[in-house]
């Protein structure tokens, strides 16, 4: 049994014979119980079926949390972000969602229900593989939830694909950065990419660790461009060879960085 949201991701891998399913399980008219986004006591909630639009129309995601006005901004054409959802990108589990580096550098957990209760997941343990969740076949994924970033950190996603709309990422990239109160040493940076080993979205673990700790300055970026490259292991396929895609993954870095440090001092 396979579940089927609004079948942007799964239809067409159906129609190539990627999979088969015997039995779909249409999760589409649980509107009331799984669409919504809510914002109290600091924590952000997403219903599985929200779609793209209205992570778009929300005005929840603006200044911090921006990311993710950004990231659906730049997903899809309007047609296909009016239908898909926020829980099918994440069940996808493919380099090609853009959601999951997003909402892995902003710390999410996933919320999954079965008849028998429910279990709370962070998202960088539910995605174990590329195309492959920690999920059960008894589960179905029904909220995603984080934390709002606090003060002094922002949050910024870069994308780049083969053509300017209808983007299918080559690379893309997800930064949350907190600052102390001096607003120049790191104290925590989440770099989530689309690939970081093989094609498997994840973070940048040993870049996230070199970054804390240390005074924000081009030299530590260069040094932390250097640590990323290390962590990488790209690999090509007929969108890209993995050089160039490490390439544009270290420019992001660098532009990201600057942008959330410009961004978190304008601000405070
Ligand atoms: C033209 C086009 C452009 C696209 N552009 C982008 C883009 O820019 N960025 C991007 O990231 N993606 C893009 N996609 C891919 C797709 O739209 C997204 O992955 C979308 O978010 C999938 O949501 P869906 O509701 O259609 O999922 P479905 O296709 O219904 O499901 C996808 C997978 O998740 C599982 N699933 C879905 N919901 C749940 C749930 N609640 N619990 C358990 N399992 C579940 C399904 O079994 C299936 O394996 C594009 C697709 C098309 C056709």
């Amino acid at each position: 049994m396979v579940v089927i949201a609004s079948g942007t991701d799964l239809l067409p891998r159906m129609r190539k014979k990627q999979i088969a399913p015997s039995v779909l399980l249409d999760i589409s008219s649980f509107q009331d119980d799984l669409r919504y986004i809510r914002q109290s006591d600091g924590m952000v909630r997403l219903g599985a079926l929200t779609t793209l639009t209205d992570v778009l129309e929300s005005p929840i995601f603006k200044d911090r949390l921006s990311i993710l006005h950004e990231a659906a901004w730049l997903f899809g054409a309007p047609q296909v972000r009016n239908v898909a959802t926020v829980g099918g990108n994440v069940c996808s589990a493919a380099s090609s969602e853009d959601l999951i580096p997003v909402f892995m550098a902003l710390g999410a957990k996933v919320k999954l229900i079965s008849a028998k209760g429910e279990r709370t997941v962070p998202l960088t343990d539910f995605i174990v593989g590329k195309r492959a969740t920690a999920m059960k076949s008894s589960e179905i994924l029904a909220e995603i939830h984080l934390e709002s970033p606090k003060e002094h950190s922002w949050t910024g996603f870069e994308k780049l694909g083969r053509r300017n709309m209808l983007i299918l990422s080559l690379v893309s990239e997800a930064l949350c950065l907190s600052l102390e109160n001096d607003l120049l040493t790191v104290r925590s940076a989440r770099i989530a990419l689309n690939r970081v080993a093989g094609r498997v979205p994840a973070l940048a673990e040993k870049t996230g660790d070199f970054l804390t700790g240390r005074k924000l300055s081009e030299e530590t970026i260069a040094q932390a461009q250097k640590v990323l490259a290390s962590e990488l292991a790209l690999t090509s396929d007929f969108r890209g060879s993995g050089s160039y895609r490490t390439e544009v993954a270290l420019v992001y870095l660098k532009k990201l960085l600057h942008r959330c440090l410009g961004k978190i001092r304008g601000s405070s």
